[in-house]
């Protein structure tokens, strides 16, 4: 039985509409990681799921229960929010110890829940303390705490390390996930950081304008996204997308910008041809390949002769910023690979493997409609469309 279902959710604010349809499972002891852009709507669907706010359309169920109009008492969620919104002036253990005693819960048992949680959380020896006396990272542990005191069946966690200095961060998403996996308990985690969502998911949910547009797992949404947004918003640089058409030439296709006229050829399309072929219609698409999945030099693939704009050094890598007509490509080059001198001009070829395809709205093709990415689980395995 999954913990949490939304069949589609809607929520409008007047004229606004945050949420347009959303559907989606919380699985049992997953961590889901719901990320996207601010204004996306994340911080709604954590909201309805806590009945903080009520859909204007749709079902939320909890256990398979409709849960749509339930009051937030009554659901039993555990929250942790950015601000941690600690009682300052009552001890740690006061605070952990705060919805247990507000429910009536005995004395003895309250107790002994705080001392389990505060040993999980490595806060034993800070029960005496106030907020005021404690450092971020332990702010952020009692506010674990005392979500985690009471036995949600959910956990929400709305963009909860946002406060904390970059290394600190780093620890903490190891810390969660330690504490996600020794309680098992389901948690929904939401945040704009694509490298959160990558590091911590066992399930990403990617939202845009309301909307949904994958859910997979971090290797998943990486290697085979389903829309352009997708396939950008993971990656760092950001994947290359060009608009092109595929056009007969030369006895074989080649790849066509219609808006500036730049042609890239195509070496050995033959071991693709029935693909190209079906490429070569009237419409359009979008063309994508990782910055680094491209290397210099004329190979097999799809071959361009772009103009160097920029080189980046960041130690270990250099980003190489270049001109294909009026298109702007990057690509990666590792560390001890010569630099290009800016306005060089440069072959850059993308191999057929790393080619991603999306329609004129942005969704990726169907396998037989492509010449693809291969996804290298399914390389392994012989599982390709080559
Ligand atoms: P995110 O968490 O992804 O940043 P939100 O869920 O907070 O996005 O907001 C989604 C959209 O709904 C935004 O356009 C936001 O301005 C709007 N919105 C959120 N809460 C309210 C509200 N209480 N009143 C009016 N508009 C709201």
């Amino acid at each position: 039985m999954d913990v949490v279902n939304f069949h589609s959710v809607t929520k409008q604010y007047g004229a606004q509409s945050a949420l347009r349809g959303v559907s989606f499972d919380v699985n049992q002891g997953e961590f889901l990681v719901i990320v996207g852009p601010s204004g996306c709507g994340k911080s709604t669907v954590l909201r309805i799921i806590a009945g903080l706010e009520h859909p204007t359309g749709g079902i939320v169920q909890f256990g398979g229960r409709d849960a749509t109009a339930l009051s937030p008492g009554d659901r039993n969620v555990g929250m942790v929010f950015q601000n941690y919104a600690l009682y300052p002036h009552l001890t740690v253990f006061e605070n952990l110890a705060f919805g247990l005693s507000a429910a009536r819960t005995p004395k003895s048992m309250v107790r002994e829940r705080v001392r389990e949680v505060a040993t999980l959380l490595e806060l034993e020896s800070m029960l005496a303390k106030k907020p005021g006396q404690l450092s971020g990272g332990q702010k952020q542990r009692v506010a674990l705490g005392r979500a985690l005191v009471r036995k949600p069946v959910i956990f929400l966690m709305d963009e909860p390390l946002s406060n904390l200095d970059a290394v600190l961060r780093e620890k903490m998403r190891m810390d969660l996930r330690r504490l996600h996996e020794q309680t098992g308990v389901a948690t929904v985690y939401v945040t704009h950081d694509q490298v959160e969502a990558m590091t911590m998911a066992d399930r990403i949910l990617v939202m845009q304008q309301g909307e949904i547009h994958q859910i997979g797992t971090p290797d998943e949404v990486y290697h085979e996204p389903e829309t352009l947004f997708v396939a950008r918003f993971f990656g760092s640089p950001p994947m290359n997308a060009i608009n092109v058409r595929v056009r007969h030439r030369e006895g074989g296709w080649a790849i066509v910008s219609p808006r500036h006229g730049e042609r890239a050829t195509i070496t050995h399309p033959g071991a693709h041809a029935t693909e190209w072929e079906r490429l070569a219609g009237e419409s359009g698409y979008w063309l994508g390949f990782r910055p680094e999945f491209v290397h210099t030099g004329r190979g097999e693939g799809v071959q361009f002769s772009v103009k160097v704009t920029d080189v980046e050094t960041l130690g270990p890598r250099s980003h190489v910023h270049a001109e294909w007509g009026a298109d702007s490509l990057v690509y990666v080059l590792e560390h001890g690979q010569p630099a290009p001198e800016r306005g060089a001009s440069v072959w850059l070829t993308a191999p057929f493997s790393c080619l991603h395809w999306f329609d004129e709205q942005n969704r990726r093709l169907r396998p037989q409609n492509r010449i693809g990415h291969v996804h290298p689980v399914q390389e392994a395995a012989g599982m390709t469309n080559r």
